[in-house]
């Protein structure tokens, strides 16, 4: 677990000295501990660091870790798994946060479940930077018509936009983090909710802090996976 430790040593010192590099538009970024398929245990030694959000992809697997750690309040959950219908209603049950909205139905279905006794559960938006149509994700031809669904629906909170990035070794194509950026400060300026740009892996925290990314989801760097 010391190489957890040390992990997020190193990840924080980097984060702060690109903010400083950078000129960030945000003083600040939020950490997310991608943590599929890692243990309660090692879950514990990220907390004990001082990261309190984490990422979860399979409902399953996360319902029996949420379920362990409940006794933490600090703990904040989001939901950043591929969602079929039939798991909102779990996702609204147990997650904070839902950050793949990647169409109108899902939206619903989460907007149904969630209770009244419940605050709305934070959304993002999925979008689609890869130019290959089958990848997970809204079009961005179609972003706008979601955008308005999902901030007309009182039981979500419409916080802004997701993107998943392919991983090849190809050289990183600089104009799909543009777009990107530019689709989040148009929904800034439309929609008063509107302020997280979830962007960034352990392999592009660099690109994604320069194209404004205030919230990065990282499981390899922190993990060692
Ligand atoms: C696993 C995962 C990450 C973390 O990726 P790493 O390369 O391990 O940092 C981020 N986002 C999503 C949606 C993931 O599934």
């Amino acid at each position: 677990m010391k190489n957890i430790e040390n992990n997020i040593k190193i990840l924080k010192k980097k984060i702060q000295y690109l903010l400083k590099n950078n000129n960030s538009l945000f003083k600040e970024i939020k950490i997310i501990a991608a943590s599929k398929n890692q243990s309660v245990e090692k879950i514990q030694t990220v907390l004990s660091s001082g990261i309190y959000e984490f990422g979860e992809n399979y409902i399953q697997e996360s319902i029996i870790k949420i379920n362990k750690l409940k006794k933490n309040n600090k703990i904040i959950w989001h939901f950043i798994g591929k969602l079929q219908s039939k798991k909102t209603k779990l996702v609204a049950q147990y997650f904070d946060w839902c950050q793949t909205i990647d169409r109108e139905k899902i939206a619903i279905l989460l907007n149904k479940h969630r209770t009244n006794k419940q605050l709305p559960i934070n959304v993002l938006m999925q979008i689609n930077i890869s130019k290959e149509e089958n990848k997970n994700g809204i079009c961005i031809k179609n972003y706008k018509k979601l955008a308005k669904i999902i901030s007309k629906m009182p039981h979500l909170n419409f916080r802004g936009i997701m993107a998943m990035p392919k991983k090849e070794k190809e050289v990183i194509k600089y104009y799909n983090y543009e777009n990107i950026r530019n689709i989040f400060n148009i929904l800034k300026n439309e929609y008063k909710s509107v302020d997280t740009l979830s962007l960034g892996t352990s392999f592009d925290i660099d690109t994604a802090l320069i194209y404004n990314s205030n919230m990065i989801r990282i499981g390899k760097d922190i993990f060692n996976r």
